[in-house]
């Protein structure tokens, strides 16, 4: 191994160590220094190939995976990718529940690493049996030699982010950050992270990124889990309509809630702005620093870490398109639109 030549055994081998990257338009009329940990430069492209490979690699040290076993997962899409590119190098097969919301270019990805992928209908309650985690549950009893990851569920999730995502940022801030924003799907990345950040400085402000239609702030501001804080939305990954227990919203300050159609603006001006292709939430995590920079939260001497977690490539089909956008009537004008399209 000569990793000083940048020359690998493996891919799993570039795995985290992901960098920081000083955002120097989208924030410019904030106060404060913003800098985006770009996840995207993953082999996987994005942050939950911190998670895959920790949580297999504990499997394996503890005996409870064997070669030829199966894995099993519900996801969104960017886990499922993780766990089948460990898969392929580990030697195991790889079984995945994913929802309807997510892209076509995400399952298609999925098939290509060699996953089993089944697609299920994205707004039907969390028990009902045809919901992604159900079908993951009865694939798992189903399936002799096989381990369900169950990200939601699972509290090596955030591990993973104590031991990765955590130090790598105290060292890349040289302990000065102040601030860190994350959006909150299965709490994993956030969790973990502040944790770390805590220990070291517990004055950090933690910061959750929330989606209109989820149940994660009203949860972490009354302790009550209310049904009618859900309905739809666009933006996958972020949010959620049941209460992970890898989520510690102890160690969370706020949440913010976010619209798809301003995050999703948000993403393209990222794009347009600092160069950086990223994905969706990227975009959410981004509008939430706005809102909250208008509230007041930040001041000359603040150093935010933004979490980016994943790559703009995913979204070509919604976000990135601009047909997607005015179907879902996120230009203000039928105008915008068609300045959208002029082409010289
Ligand atoms: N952004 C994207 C694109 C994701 O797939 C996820 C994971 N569901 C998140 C953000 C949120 O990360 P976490 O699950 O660690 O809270």
């Amino acid at each position: 191994m000569k990793e000083h030549l940048n020359v690998y055994n493996d891919v799993l081998q570039l795995v985290g160590n992901t960098p920081l990257v000083r955002l120097n338009r989208i924030t410019k009329d904030l106060p404060g220094s913003y800098f985006a940990k770009v996840e995207a430069f993953n082999p996987g492209n994005s942050s939950k190939d911190r998670i895959a490979l920790y949580i297999i690699e504990d499997a394996e040290r503890k005996g409870i995976l064997k070669p030829g076993d199966t894995i099993i997962e519900t996801t969104s899409g960017n886990t499922g990718f993780s766990i089948a590119m460990v898969s392929i190098i580990k030697g195991y097969k790889c079984i995945l529940a994913v929802s309807s919301k997510s892209s076509k270019d995400k399952i298609d990805a999925l098939r290509a690493m060699g996953a089993k992928v089944y697609v299920c209908p994205a707004n039907v309650s969390a028990d009902d049996p045809r919901s992604y985690y159900q079908v993951a549950k009865r694939l798992h009893s189903e399936t002799k030699g096989s381990v369900y990851i169950n990200q939601y569920f699972n509290q090596l999730n955030a591990d993973a982010h104590y031991a990765s995502s955590g130090p790598e940022i105290w060292k890349q801030t040289e302990g000065k950050i102040t601030h860190l924003v994350a959006c909150s799907g299965t709490g994993g990345t956030i969790s973990g992270t502040a944790k770390y950040l805590k220990e070291k400085n517990p004055n950090i402000r933690i910061l959750g990124i929330d989606a209109y239609g989820s149940v994660l702030k009203k949860y972490h501001e009354t302790q009550e889990f209310d049904k009618n804080e859900i309905y739809p939305y666009r933006i996958e990954g972020l949010g959620k309509n049941l209460i992970p227990t890898a989520t510690n919203f102890d160690v969370i300050d706020y949440f913010e809630k976010v619209s798809d159609e301003d995050s999703a603006h948000t993403a393209r001006r990222i794009a347009k702005t600092e160069g950086l292709f990223v994905g969706y939430t990227s975009g959410a995590a981004v509008q939430g620093t706005i809102q909250m920079a208008e509230q007041g939260e930040f001041d000359q001497d603040s150093k935010v870490v933004i979490m980016f977690p994943d790559h703009g490539r995913s979204y070509m089909s919604k976000i990135y398109s601009d047909d997607w956008m005015n179907e879902q009537g996120f230009f203000d004008s039928q105008n915008e639109f068609a300045a959208q399209k002029i082409e010289f």
